[in-house]
């Protein structure tokens, strides 16, 4: 199996843009071609490598995407299995995919409920 290199890759990328537009401000103005160059590469990381999604608060590693009302989203490994448990509490399962499968994932429309 080839290596993967998108942490590499990413790595690379952060360093362009931090040699090419300065670190990160402090405050993100949107005229600011740093601040811009960073969200893009926020973007790009996001993609590739994301962070967990909980409540905006966790930024642990994602460990599973799962689905959910509103959509996809990132969990890390602790928020995934709170969450695991709290559906099997009401009898639910928690629809998830492995973060390798990305593709499947991104495909991957839920079937519609009848009635
Ligand atoms: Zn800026
Ligand atoms: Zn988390």
């Amino acid at each position: 199996m080839a290596k993967d290199k998108t942490k590499e890759n990413i790595e690379w990328l952060e360093k362009a843009v931090e040699q090419g537009y300065g670190k990160k401000c402090k405050d993100f103005q949107k005229d600011c071609w740093c601040c811009r160059a960073w969200e893009f590469f926020n973007e790009i990381k996001n993609y590739y490598l994301p962070n967990c999604d909980w409540k905006g608060k966790c930024k642990s590693k994602a460990f599973r995407e799962i689905y959910h009302k509103k959509g996809w989203s990132y969990l890390c490994k602790k928020h995934f299995y709170q969450e695991q448990k709290r559906f099997k509490k009401q009898g639910k399962e928690l629809g998830w995919a492995g973060l390798e499968e990305f593709e499947k994932v991104r495909n991957y429309k839920p079937k519609k409920r009848l009635g």
